[in-house]
């Protein structure tokens, strides 16, 4: 499998002199597990970049499955750029949770009415799929390849998701609020072992100690239940917007110390699993 990281930085698009080398766009992760379909994780302002690159592939047709985490404005604002949407060749399964007051669907259209944009969900030409999934739902993608969503602690609700193929996995838990002692339960389970877990990293622990249920996990969070579950590699994401690539490396230097196979997830930087 080959991990591909499309955009790091949580919240708010931070471009800039002081973020160019960790990179400024929200999430976005790309999982090419080496069949036809390539799996994405969100569609933050990373995903055009993604778009640029597909376009470079020379493919007939894409199949893409995209894996929303939520939809929180960071996680979904670069889906009407996703340019790949726009031709009716390509097929997109889009998966994601159901909110107590509103579809995924909904949600994905309402940021694209005409308030917002010149165009609407309605214009992604694509064959377009959408559907809610739930809790411990596994999902089959082509032969190989499983998805497994597990409900996480984040304001409003967040998956996680494990993608294994054959022995490899990888584990992208981005936004999750581990409470005060000990960790989110259900992340716990779902990242035994990984060969790769892409964790929030928002905040310093100091920040953490802050605001403690702002909804995210501090870099040391992140290394201890990589240790305490025994993932092959940690990467840090999510990074904050006032974080500069500084800041960022220096982080990255005292988890390192804790955790040897850690790093911060760059933009366009890719991991083979
Ligand atoms: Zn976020
Ligand atoms: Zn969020």
């Amino acid at each position: 499998m080959k991990v591909t990281f499309w955009g790091v930085r949580g919240s708010i698009p931070v471009p800039g002199p002081t973020t160019v080398r960790i990179g400024g766009n929200t999430p976005c992760v790309e999982v090419d597990p080496g069949d036809r379909e390539i799996l994405v994780l969100d569609a933050g302002t990373g995903i055009r970049l993604l778009g640029l690159d597909i376009a470079r592939r020379s493919l007939d047709r894409l199949i893409a499955v995209l894996l929303f985490s939520h939809t929180h404005w960071d996680h979904i604002q670069g889906l009407p750029f996703f340019s790949p949407a726009r031709s009716d060749r390509n097929r997109m399964v889009i998966l994601g949770a159901r909110r107590v007051d509103s579809h995924l669907e909904q949600i994905l259209a309402g940021q694209m009415i005409d308030a917002y944009l010149p165009f609407t969900l309605e214009d992604l030409h694509a064959d377009l799929l959408i559907k809610e999934v739930h809790d411990g739902e596994k999902i089959v993608v082509g032969n190989h390849t499983s998805v497994l969503p597990r409900k996480l602690t984040h304001p409003g609700g967040v998956f996680g998701y494990r993608i294994t193929r054959k022995d490899k996995s990888v584990v992208y838990a981005s936004d999750v609020n581990h409470p005060a002692h000990g960790f989110d339960s259900n992340l716990v389970a779902l990242a035994q072992g990984a060969d790769l877990l892409i964790h929030d990293a928002q905040f310093t622990p100091e920040e953490k100690a802050a605001l403690p249920n702002w909804g995210h996990s501090s870099w040391l969070e992140a290394v201890l239940l990589a240790k305490t579950v025994g993932v092959k590699q940690l990467a840090l994401f999510h990074h904050d917007p006032m974080h500069t690539d500084d800041e960022l490396e220096e982080i990255e230097r005292q988890a390192q110390v804790l955790f040897p196979n850690c790093f911060l997830a760059r933009e366009g930087m890719e991991v083979i699993l």
